[in-house]
């Protein structure tokens, strides 16, 4: 069976979702995460890889992320499930997928005891998100996040590691972000429930990273075992 190694793994291994609207801070956390030796899978960043590549996906990519829609279910599990057979056995983070029903139960069948086992939802206000994408700049290569007001890089426009340009979104402006929230509200946050049925599901609510962070941090240390 293709998937014997990841379905091997200790139940210990920590197989996290991380939740939240869009501009959360979900990259934000995942970033702070990279202190412990963990796998950190970012469906966007994956999708906008594909779509500076010009690869068939890429091109389809692009013109949903710039709608603020979805891609396909099957396009992302498959997606997905690919890159987590590289990681199988250690820690692994999941940052934006899945984000429907269909991609949770999809991902559960697929994966059966070796899923998510644990699903911390950024829980942040509405009104604080919009002004953040729009002071968002990213490292688009490495996926880093930079904030100008919350963590600006040390120089002006460049990366802090490799000194190269940041970039912002395409999908960062108010109509798209608008239409992204809504497609949110409609195909996303009804997952919730569905890992909240299943004894997997956390909340941590804050306006900021430096309140949502030690929250999260003591639910992963709690949680997960690392040597
Ligand atoms: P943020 O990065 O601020 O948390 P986000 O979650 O909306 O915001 P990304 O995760 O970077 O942004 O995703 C960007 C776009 O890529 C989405 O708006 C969507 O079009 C597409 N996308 C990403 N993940 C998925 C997924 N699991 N299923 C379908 N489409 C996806
Ligand atoms: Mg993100």
């Amino acid at each position: 069976m293709r998937y014997t190694s990841i379905l091997n793994a200790s139940t210990k291994n920590m197989r996290l979702l991380l939740f939240g609207k869009p501009g959360s801070g979900k990259g934000t956390m995942s970033q702070k995460l990279q202190s412990y030796d963990v796998n950190i899978l970012s469906a966007g960043d994956i999708l906008r890889k594909n779509v500076r590549m010009g690869t068939p996906l890429g091109q389809k990519a692009d013109k949903v992320i710039k709608q603020g829609s979805l891609l396909p279910d099957d396009v992302m599990l498959k997606l997905l499930t690919s890159e987590l057979e590289k990681v199988h056995d250690y820690h692994w983070i999941l940052d934006g997928f899945p984000r429907t029903i269909g991609q949770g139960q999809l991902l559960d069948k697929q994966l059966e005891s070796n899923s998510i086992n644990l699903v911390i939802n950024l829980d942040v206000p509405d009104s604080i998100i919009l002004d953040r994408i729009q002071q968002r700049w990213i490292h688009e290569k490495s996926g880093r996040v930079y904030n100008l007001g919350y963590n600006p890089p040390k120089v002006a426009g460049k990366d802090d590691v490799t000194g190269e340009a940041l970039t912002q979104r395409d999908d960062d402006n108010v109509d798209t972000f608008k239409t992204r929230l809504n497609t949110y509200r409609s195909h996303t946050e009804p997952l919730l429930e569905y890992y909240q049925s299943s004894n997997r599901l956390e909340t941590v609510s804050g306006k900021t990273s430096d309140e949502i962070w030690p929250q999260l941090n003591d639910l992963i240390k709690n949680k997960f075992s690392f040597s």
